[in-house]
């Protein structure tokens, strides 16, 4: 459950920071996460890649509230896009084939 968000994270940090971001399958809405100032400069390599991957883990548990992935397709997919089929979470196009199928 956790990795299926993981691996639909986009990458978009640049100079300024560590930020990754989201887009819901369903709705488009694009979620970022709160940008992280890198403590050291890229010079550093191997430092720089364990913030970055402080960063991810970080980001990873802020998405965590605002995004699932759906039970069914993995599609990620914010939390008004999610529909309850049982106890099931599932995005609205399964829901909707779900439904059509009963
Ligand atoms: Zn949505
Ligand atoms: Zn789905």
């Amino acid at each position: 459950m956790k990795q299926r968000i993981k691996e639909h994270f986009v990458d978009c940090s640049d100079k300024n920071g560590f930020c990754f971001s989201l887009t819901c399958t369903i709705c488009g809405t694009v979620w970022k996460s709160t940008l992280m100032k890198p403590e050291v400069s890229t010079a550093v390599k191997r430092l720089y890649q364990n913030e970055y991957n402080r960063a991810r883990e970080a980001a990873y548990l802020e998405a965590a509230t605002a995004f699932t992935g759906c039970r069914l397709c993995e599609a990620p997919v914010c939390k008004k896009c999610m529909v309850l089929m049982g106890d099931m979470e599932v995005c609205s196009s399964c829901a909707r084939r779900l439904r059509s199928k009963l």
